[in-house]
């Protein structure tokens, strides 16, 4: 995640001196329209909107792409819970599907969850691992699904040249504290699709039906809600844009030391990864969950083992394993056709695959050596500590 800093702040004081702080009513846009441009350019996409949240995002483009009651759409079992919340604000219900060693939806399991009542499948950029976008379209196409990428957590990542989140119907992204572009809270989705966008726009926006849209594609007006975002929001978007190119370069090559040093110095097993030439998330999968734990517990700067982190595990999903609704006459699971499987073992081998697997942060902004010094620790070829490594001259 990029700084918010000195540039942000100087970005934001002429919004506040203009006072025209929301959404419409600056004559040329103001900075949110100027952030949709470059962002559209920049990711090679014909619409971006801008929203509150990534949350916001999903909903509204499952809104958009027409997803509602009695409709499956297919999520992936490790995710931030989010993605499987989104549909159920729609009316219609997530079914898990497994993921695989690059830690994303598995087209295989894919096939095997498709229904009658199935509509669309929200693949997951998962921890900047990009999803295998080529199988996911061809079946997505041969079976007359919708794709909406949640690309919240692959903000910039690219797969095969192409930018997480412009390859399917819709993307959704998310700019909150965590995420590559960081502004707090935020989130933006794009499409190519004219129609999508203009639905998009009105239900991110009630106040759409007076605003006099000359560009809603024939598109009848639909009652909205409010997901937009401000023109604070925008100014800080605008700086945080320029720093992503940069940042997702620092990850690759930080990647690509680390990697290196992991897979040839080693018998530690990294992970695979759906575009190997744009890999910036590393993972290493060990043959037992013992192991698994062993290493995260010798190696605590930035280990984990992923089912530690238990937020992102759909066992974890209380509301939804529970069929929870907002009112138990708007509940999704109702108008379900039948009855949807969350038991503990709906996703086993996604279980077993994020028991066994620790990830490896990058800190894109520790310096090369600094990385390959950590990597070689990993791999117990060095075992001096780092306050060593500061004090000795000519180190490392
Ligand atoms: C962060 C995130 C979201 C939601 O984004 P918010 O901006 O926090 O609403 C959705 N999906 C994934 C995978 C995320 O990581």
């Amino acid at each position: 995640m990029a700084r918010v800093g000195l540039r942000e702040w100087l970005a934001i004081a002429p919004v506040i001196a203009s006072g025209k702080l929301s959404r419409y009513g600056n004559e040329d846009g103001g900075p949110l329209t100027r952030f949709e441009r470059d962002f559209s350019a920049a990711f090679d996409v014909r619409h971006t909107l801008t929203v509150s949240s990534g949350t916001g995002a999903l909903i509204a483009a499952l809104v958009a792409a027409g997803i509602g009651p009695g409709d499956e759409v297919l999520v992936p079992a490790y995710t931030w819970i989010a993605t499987a919340a989104a549909p159920l604000a729609v009316g219609a219900v997530p079914v898990l599907v497994e993921i695989d060693q690059t830690l994303t939806i598995d087209p295989q399991d894919i096939l095997r969850k498709i229904t009658p009542n199935t509509r669309a499948i929200i693949p997951v950029h998962m921890a900047n691992m990009v999803c295998d976008m080529d199988s996911i379209m061809r079946i997505a196409r041969e079976h007359g699904l919708l794709v909406i990428e949640d690309a919240c957590q692959a903000v910039g990542l690219t797969y095969k040249g192409r930018r997480a989140g412009t390859i399917g119907d819709i993307g959704a992204f998310s700019f909150n504290q965590f995420k590559n572009i960081s502004i707090g809270e935020g989130g933006a989705i794009v499409t190519n699709d004219d129609h999508l966008f203009a639905r998009a726009r009105m239900y991110h926006d009630i106040g759409s039906v007076f605003r006099g849209h000359l560009d809603n594609a024939n598109e009848p007006l639909i009652p909205g809600i409010n997901l937009k975002a401000s023109q604070i929001q925008g100014a800080m978007l605008n700086v945080q844009l320029k720093k992503l190119d940069p940042m997702v370069r620092r990850m690759r090559c930080r990647y690509d030391a680390m990697a290196e040093i992991l897979m040839s110095d080693s018998d530690l097993r990294v992970g695979p990864h759906n575009d190997p030439a744009n890999a910036a998330g590393l993972h290493v999968i060990f043959d037992t969950e013992s192991e698994a734990k062993a290493f995260a517990a010798r190696n605590r700067r930035g280990v984990y083992r992923l089912h530690d982190s238990s937020r992102h595990v759909y066992t974890f999903w209380q509301p939804i394993l529970e069929q929870r609704a907002v009112h138990p006459k708007m509940n999704p699971y109702a108008w379900a056709d039948r009855k949807i499987d969350y038991s503990p073992n709906a996703c086993a081998r996604s279980l077993d695959i994020l028991k066994r697997t620790c990830r490896i942060g990058l800190g894109e902004n520790y310096p090369l050596p600094l990385i390959r010094y950590m990597a070689k620790k990993m791999t117990g070829q060095r075992s001096d500590d780092l306050q060593s490594l500061v004090t000795t001259p000519g180190v490392p």
